[in-house]
């Protein structure tokens, strides 16, 4: 069935519309194009979390990375088997323990003060040591500095730590230091990483070493059609004598995600164009988060775009925008508009209850033996 058609025909507005075949498909060529000697493919469920986009993703990755016990007990459920990293600034000491108890393989210490407390739970479990390297990353959307990660003493220092706790087993390095990077950027910093990781890797005496280049890879909001270049992004990794890993997000799930829904009204005022659409960002916060004009497109209108005009919300806020002044067909209260590229970063960021307007439907698309092929998630 043809996507626009099955949103056409939504029987509430507005809704989050997932295709968990198509996101399938696209989650199996990213594994492909990683090749059987690439790095491991985990996913950052706190790009969206959703359980059948988890269920949809869950035979294309070789695990999940976590960032909270909330996530961890909800992927946990969700997929019983996956192998598990727990990443993430500070982590409660009941969070640490769960982190053992649900079977978690790596977690990720992100300080001396952490790792003491993951001492205190005296449970046994993997460590990789998050490292936050002085590196400058030139074109990045985000760049992690700030709380996340240790210089090289307290690295040092938790190396030790470890060492001298034979529950604890220092198997590498993490370093997730940006995001919004193309593949050429990515590996040039993935380069200096691993530059940095073997001989540290080597001087602590860590055995089958492990070394995770974390996420980020880009997705281009401006460009719906153009996809990171997975292929090209394996094929310059170096061969090393260390396990890779990448923890990728926003790229797996951006674009298999649509929030759908009808214009309210339209009006003008003080010479610009609205059209307020029911619901807003508080469903949506994508756009506003990252300062861009939501790629959509209008499924009721005929014709080419004609006139200017700003897609609103119904919240009261200047700052409720999903696109600013863009080129649009003739609109009318009524007609249907589809978000493209809301499959990450953007129900699950929004703040919902912002207003306390009706929460969206969660629909899936009906794969094309006309059923749906994945058991849908009780999605929120
Ligand atoms: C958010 C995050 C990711 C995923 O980032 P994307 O930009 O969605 O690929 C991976 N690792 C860590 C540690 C993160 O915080």
């Amino acid at each position: 069935m043809n996507p626009f058609s099955y949103m056409r025909g939504i029987d509430r507005f507005p809704a989050y519309v997932y295709d968990l075949a198509g996101l399938s498909d696209h989650a199996g060529s990213v594994r492909g194009a990683l090749g059987p000697d690439g790095p491991e493919l985990f996913y950052a469920a706190k790009a969206n979390p959703d359980p059948a986009v988890l269920r949809a993703l869950a035979p294309h990755m070789d695990g999940v990375e976590i960032s909270s016990g909330g996530e961890l007990a909800h992927v946990r459920a969700t997929l019983p088997d996956a192998r598990l990293a727990f990443g993430g600034p500070g982590k409660t000491d009941e969070e640490l323990a769960l982190a053992h108890d649900l079977g978690v393989e790596r977690v990720h210490v992100e300080s001396p003060n952490e790792l003491a407390r993951l001492v205190e739970t005296a449970r046994p479990v993997g460590i990789l040591l998050r490292v936050n390297l002085p590196f400058r990353t030139p074109g990045a959307a985000l760049q992690m500095s700030g709380p996340f990660g240790m210089d090289e003493e307290a690295l040092d220092a938790c190396a030790r730590t470890i060492a001298r706790n034979p529950r604890l087993t220092l198997h590498g390095v993490h370093a997730h230091l940006a995001s919004g990077l193309d593949a050429p950027a990515m590996l040039d910093l993935a380069e200096r990483i691993i530059e940095w990781a073997l001989p540290w890797l080597e001087a602590h005496g860590v055995d089958a070493p492990e070394i995770n280049l974390g996420g980020g890879m880009a997705v281009d909001y401006r460009s719906p059609e153009s996809r990171f270049d997975w292929k090209g992004y394996a094929a310059g990794l170096p061969a090393v004598p260390a396990r890779l890993r990448i923890e990728p997000g926003r790229a797996l799930t951006a674009y298999h995600g649509w929030y759908v829904t009808d214009v309210l009204d339209v009006k003008s005022t003080r010479g610009e164009t609205y059209a307020v659409l029911r619901g807003g960002t508080h469903h949506l916060r994508t756009p506003v988060t990252k300062g861009h004009d939501q790629p959509f497109t209008v499924l009721t209108a005929e014709g080419e775009p004609c006139r200017r005009a700003t897609l609103v919300g119904q919240l009261c806020t200047p700052k409720d925008v999903f696109a600013h002044d863009v080129p649009v067909p003739h609109l009318r209260p009524g007609d249907i508009i589809a978000f493209a590229m809301a499959g990450a970063y953007a129900w699950n960021i929004s703040h919902h209850d912002f207003l306390m307007h009706p929460k969206p439907a969660f629909r899936y698309l009906p794969t094309r033996e006309g059923q749906n092929s994945f058991p849908a998630g009780a999605s929120q």
